[in-house]
């Protein structure tokens, strides 16, 4: 369920501090330390999963949870009104991806352009 040497399972634990957004019995949602855009915050399953390439027909009511709650944090935490507005929604899979951290994450960017990436 959890890597004890993950840094993401840590900071769902709390043993890492982090600016929450989001939390409850499935999901957990953060600032990430080094935005690039205004608003940038990540989505995690609780369960520790590496990445995409380990989902499993199992995990399909919580991605989808994922999915239809960023949307609804995304607007909370100040993303304009779609269409002028809205958001960005990333989840970079494997080297080739550019995942550096391996603890599933959506990343979820948005506000005024230019961002710093993406
Ligand atoms: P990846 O490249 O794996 O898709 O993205 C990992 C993200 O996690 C990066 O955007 C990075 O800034 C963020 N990150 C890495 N370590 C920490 C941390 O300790 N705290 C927070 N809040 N974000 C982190
Ligand atoms: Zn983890």
């Amino acid at each position: 369920m959890h890597d004890p040497n993950c840094i993401f399972c840590k900071i769902i634990a709390g043993h890492i501090p982090s600016t929450r957004v989001y939390e409850d019995e499935e999901i957990f949602a953060f600032h990430d330390i080094h935005p690039w855009a205004p608003i940038h915050f990540l989505m995690v399953p609780k369960v520790h999963i590496p990445s995409m390439a380990q989902l499993l027909p199992e995990h399909e009511a919580l991605l989808g949870r994922m999915m239809v709650l960023a949307p609804k944090l995304a607007f909370e935490q100040g993303c304009g009104p779609y269409p002028e507005g809205g958001f960005r929604v990333v989840c970079n899979t494997g080297a080739l991806g550019g995942q550096e951290v391996h603890h599933l994450h959506i990343h979820v960017m948005g506000g005024p352009r230019p961002w710093a990436k993406g």
